[in-house]
């Protein structure tokens, strides 16, 4: 059959790598079909993800601050939520920014189509709108930007209302009494971290030993000493049924030594990872290889095993983070025109926003140790830093990591307040091939906590020796 459309690059999925994706191809002159399923563009990240997170988060932490500063002399008195406008606030946040993709979209002449896409061959897509009806386009190059979905768990009753994912619990339709946290991982924590601030009782439970598991444990410690003190954080712990009755989800809890324990909760948030959407496209038809996970494998030029046809984000692999996929989303774009660009980042920082913030880049510890390398590390801790004691905080840290040989940079974890901001210099550190002496002798503005990161690789290198 004829095509509807013919589009020289088609971009299936138009979140953070999919819109990414289609405005470079477009700004490079081609004619681009972006197709999404939803009436929206933004993707997780923009519309369930990483955005509306970071604005609960944010109305999280003014209501902590709030109130820690009646130990400093300020008292406000409790917060009172109305949650319809709280919801209205992170919903317009929402729509700013997919406002603002429409309008970059129109600019660009990118032909946005919304419906469910599926390649039909290695040269079409066919996408079903809502009602049914079906459009056929033909392309010259196809990016895949399908993205990923949250795990589902086979003894968890997910169709109850009252089993929520991260969608449902950015959604904000109520404020449970008590909220189970499935997964201890980055998602599960950040919204932990805002249902504590909004007065829910919260129970995290982690099947390994620790919070945000394969973060060096000296990382997390600050936050799990500070979330653990408003929430019940269980690690070693799993849960292996939960009923739903109607009263409430009874979940039966087994801990590390055999311990077993139920416990009735109004919500259970299960946060136990994402998978990619691989098998929900119809590669197969394309020929484009996808594991057994979902995943689809691409090389450096973000290209699969056909070779017109490119994919990023989430459904290439791990780290599953917005600004991989839209730095993939680039250089997808360029190869699919000819352009002789490559993936090539050295590391990709990953951040919690939880309070506090734990982020991280590079080499942990953990990896160093592991891999055998010839490592050094320096602790800067945070309760010399005179910024974190005037924020009302002693327990943050800069931990670096050094190749002992050659002095650079191989890994930075950094918590506290602001951590995912102050990660970023790291990141350039490592980039650069910065050595020890680069960091120490760079002039950082006192009094911040960036100097935390010019102060660590002092210590590094035995520059200073006393904390001030
Ligand atoms: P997605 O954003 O998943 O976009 C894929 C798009 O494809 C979707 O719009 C989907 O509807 C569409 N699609 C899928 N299949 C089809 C189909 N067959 N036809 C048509 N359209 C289709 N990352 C960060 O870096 N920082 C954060 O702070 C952060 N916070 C997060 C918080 C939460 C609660 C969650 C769930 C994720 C968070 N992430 C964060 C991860 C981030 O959202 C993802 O890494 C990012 O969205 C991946 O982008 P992507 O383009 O690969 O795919």
């Amino acid at each position: 059959a004829a095509a509807d459309l013919h589009a020289e690059v088609l971009v299936l999925g138009a979140g953070p790598g999919g819109y990414s994706a289609a405005f470079r191809a477009a700004d490079l002159g081609a004619k681009v079909v972006l197709v999404e399923r939803w009436n929206i563009l933004g993707g997780v990240c923009l519309n369930v993800g990483c955005i509306p997170s970071k604005a609960l988060l944010h109305a999280a932490k003014v209501i902590d601050e709030a109130r820690e500063m009646a130990d400093h002399g300020v008292s406000f008195g409790e917060p009172s939520i109305d949650l319809d406008k709280l919801r209205g606030w992170k919903d317009s946040v929402i729509k700013r920014l997919t406002g603002g993709l429409a309008g970059m979209a129109k600019q660009r002449k990118v032909t946005v189509v919304t419906g469910l896409g599926k390649f039909a061959s290695p040269t079409t897509v066919e996408v079903t709108a809502d009602d049914g009806s079906k459009k056929v386009i033909s392309f010259d190059k196809a990016i895949i930007a399908a993205g990923s979905e949250p795990v589902t768990l086979p003894f968890i009753p997910h169709d109850d209302k009252r089993v929520i994912d991260s969608t449902g619990a950015l959604a904000l339709e109520d404020i449970p009494e008590k909220l189970l946290v499935l997964g201890g991982g980055i998602i599960g924590l950040e919204m932990a971290t805002v249902y504590v601030a909004l007065g829910s009782q919260v129970t995290i439970v982690e099947l390994m030993d620790q919070i945000i598991p394969g973060a060096d444990k000296d990382v997390v410690a600050p936050l799990a000493k500070r979330l653990g003190k408003k929430a019940e954080i269980l690690v070693k712990t799993k849960v292996t049924a939960v009923k739903a009755e109607a009263d409430g989800l009874r979940a039966t809890l087994e801990g590390a030594d055999g311990a077993v324990r139920e416990a009735a909760f109004d919500r259970i948030l299960v946060a136990v990872g994402r998978k990619p959407n691989g098998k929900l496209i119809g590669v197969e038809n394309a020929g484009v290889n996808v594991d057994e996970r979902g995943f689809i494998a691409v090389d450096k030029q973000m290209r699969t095993n056909v070779a017109h046809i490119f994919a990023i984000g989430d459904i290439v692999g791990q780290p599953m983070l917005a600004h991989k996929a839209t730095h993939e989303a680039k250089v997808a774009a360029e190869a699919s025109l000819g352009h002789k660009s490559a993936f090539d980042a050295k590391v990709i920082p990953g951040v919690a926003y939880t309070d506090p913030e734990v982020a991280f880049v590079g080499v942990s510890e953990n990896e160093a140790k592991a891999r055998g390398l010839n490592y050094g590390k320096a602790v800067f801790p945070w309760a010399a830093s005179g910024r974190s004691l005037s924020l009302g905080r002693d327990e943050g840290l800069t931990k670096v990591i050094f190749d002992e040989d050659t002095k650079r940079l191989l890994g930075v974890g950094i918590v506290g307040p602001s951590a995912g901001d102050l990660i970023a210099e790291a990141a350039l550190a490592i980039e650069m091939g910065a050595d020890a002496e680069d960091i120490g002798m760079t002039i950082h503005p006192h009094p911040t906590l960036s100097e935390t990161f010019g102060l660590a690789a002092e210590l590094y290198e035995g520059t200073i020796t006393d904390l001030i």
